[in-house]
């Protein structure tokens, strides 16, 4: 199949996953996760009417809006781990082009980028950057994302800055356990996160893998890369 293909037969799988789940497909973003392939497929994808695309690191995201930020209405969505020494970057890509942060996990990641977005009356003071909070589903505290215990703190840290939205949550599904259970202790942490944020309503859930669960469990963007881009390039 090629790229056109691909994405035709995800559309329809995300369609089919939504109608029996009793949900509205059209208030599903379906992310396509760029990351490792060269600016040229973000150009493909935008020309076969893709408007959302996913990048993880953040010196990669830098490079591509500056080699494509004139694709219209494209929007782009960091999901990495952020550097708090980079986020200058995120910044700087957010100036030129829409951009929203699904990987919030941690204060000093919250305060650097206040910092960096520009608290006192910077480019971003009257329109703050669509954020998600990720949230570690794993009992490995290694991995990305904030200790569920520490999500109100986080919520109410992020709400607090003028340069950042809070806008619901993030997720990835553990490795050694069914991504329905992950994906429903998700839905109640973005019940929990909207007892602060009323309107932060989005869910970012669901990868190539899981992504008819995550649409059971109310996930409002995908982030799927292999099955659309097909492999991903080897890196590093
Ligand atoms: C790479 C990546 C994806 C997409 O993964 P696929 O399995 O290729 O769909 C989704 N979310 C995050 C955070 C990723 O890093």
């Amino acid at each position: 199949m090629d790229l056109a293909s691909r994405l035709a037969d995800i559309d329809a799988r995300i369609a089919d996953a939504a109608r029996s789940a009793g949900r509205d497909a059209t208030a599903i973003t379906r992310i396509v996760v760029t990351k490792f392939h060269p600016v040229g497929l973000i150009r493909d994808l935008h020309g076969l009417g893709v408007r959302d695309v996913g990048e993880n690191r953040l010196q990669e995201l830098a490079e591509k809006v500056d080699a494509a930020h004139d694709l219209p209405g494209l929007r782009w969505h960091f999901i990495g781990q952020a550097q708090t020494n980079k986020v200058r970057l995120l910044a700087a890509a957010a100036a030129r082009v829409p951009l929203t942060i699904h990987s919030i996990d941690r204060p000093k990641l919250v305060d650097a980028l206040d910092r960096a977005l520009g608290a006192d009356g910077g480019p971003h003071a009257a329109s703050p950057i669509d954020s998600l909070l990720q949230i570690n589903l794993t009992d490995d505290p290694g991995r990305g994302g904030i200790a569920p215990a520490d999500l109100e703190r986080l919520v109410e840290q992020t709400a607090r800055t003028s340069t950042l939205r809070v806008r619901g949550v993030m997720g990835v599904a553990p490795l050694d356990e069914p991504p329905a259970a992950a994906f429903d202790r998700l839905a109640r942490y973005s019940e929990r996160v909207r007892a602060v944020v009323p309107d932060a309503t989005w869910i970012s859930a669901g990868m190539t893998g899981d992504y008819a669960e995550a649409i059971v469990a109310g996930a409002t963007h995908l982030r799927i890369g292999s099955a659309i881009t097909g492999p991903r390039p080897e890196r590093d």
